[in-house]
């Protein structure tokens, strides 16, 4: 019997970790199929306080883990299939139960595609939602970047280091972006912005790869192919709550509710980061989470 579970291992699961491990509570810490989360496919970060020169989102993740370690939290690859609340709530972890007294859910949001049929098969072939992992496979050919936001900003203007044009294909004629990284994907010269327009198909070459997207027009309905080698879907993501969400509270997207503090509907189980974030979605808002997280899961522990 576990004293806490923390599920996920992004900056809200971490700093769940380090809190809870120097409350003395020895967590167990799961690392689902993205370990380290959503901070493993970026690359600068220039806006987590305490860095005036940025830090690398791997770097700053492993920085955490190893803290976390150093204090006594335990780590285990793993990810969860189910789970019943009650005393102790119980866990299906890769077909083994686990059971605790409580429970942080840190697991964090999935990127979200564009639901076009057969896309799932493509996705390693030419379509892809991390330019960190993949850009540097497509130098000196022409890709896109599907999306408005930060995120799109960010991923087109890294992707100009290798591709010899970005395409920055957006449904409508401004990006949702926050200026500074708005500014700075339009005035690369690189980036070529698709404005009004949403990719309706795919193109596939004879080896099963990418070679273009179809497209239409939002305002007009016109349709158009546009030739190139890799689509870079950067349009939102999904909750990773399915396991939980037959037990616990979650709005209309799927996001976990939080009631008082970080605490669920359900005792002992408290939620923290992207995983019931869908506003601000900021490394050092899930970091504030997991830490709250952590405080909120040690009362209940002592008070019950
Ligand atoms: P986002 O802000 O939700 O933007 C998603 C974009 O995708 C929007 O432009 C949206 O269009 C578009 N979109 C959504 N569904 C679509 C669909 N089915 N087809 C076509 N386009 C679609 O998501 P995000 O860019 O991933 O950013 C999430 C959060 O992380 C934000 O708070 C952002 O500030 C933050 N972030 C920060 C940084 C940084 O500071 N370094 C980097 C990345 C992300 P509409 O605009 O028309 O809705």
């Amino acid at each position: 019997m576990e004293n806490v579970i923390i599920v996920g291992t992004g900056c809200a699961g971490l700093t769940a970790a380090i809190y809870t491990a120097r409350a003395n509570l020895s967590p167990l810490v799961l690392e689902g199929r993205l370990p380290g989360g959503q901070l493993t496919t970026t690359t600068a970060v220039e806006n987590f306080p305490g860095f005036p020169d940025g830090v690398d989102g791997p770097d700053l993740i492993q920085r955490m883990h190893q803290q976390a370690e150093k204090f006594g939290a335990r780590f285990q690859f793993g990810t969860v299939e189910e789970f019943q609340s009650g005393k102790p709530h119980r866990l299906k972890v890769d077909g083994a139960w686990l059971e605790t007294k409580a429970l942080i859910i840190a697991s964090g949001a999935s990127p979200r595609y564009i639901g076009i049929e057969g896309e799932s098969k493509l996705i390693g072939h030419g379509l892809t939602s991390c330019a960190t992992c993949d850009g540097a496979f497509y130098r000196g050919v022409p890709v896109c970047v599907v999306g408005g936001g930060d995120s799109a900003c960010e991923e087109a203007t890294f992707l100009t280091r290798f591709a010899s044009e970005v395409y920055l294909i957006h449904r409508r004629d401004s990006l949702r972006a926050s200026k500074i990284m708005a500014d700075r994907a339009l005035s690369n010269p690189k980036i070529k912005p698709v404005w009004n327009a949403t990719v309706t198909g795919y193109l596939v070459d004879a080896a099963g790869e990418v070679e273009g997207v179809k497209l239409r027009n939002t305002k007009d309905g016109s349709e158009s192919e546009l030739a190139l080698k890799c689509v870079f879907v950067a349009i939102g993501h999904e909750p990773n709550t399915a396991a939980f969400r037959q037990a616990l509270e979650t709005d209309s997207n799927g996001y976990l509710v939080q009631k008082t503090g970080t605490r669920t509907n359900v005792e002992g189980v408290f939620a923290a980061g992207d995983v019931a974030d869908h506003v601000y979605r900021q490394a050092i808002t899930a970091a504030g989470q997991g830490c709250a997280a952590a405080i909120d899961a040690e009362r209940w522990l002592a008070d019950s």
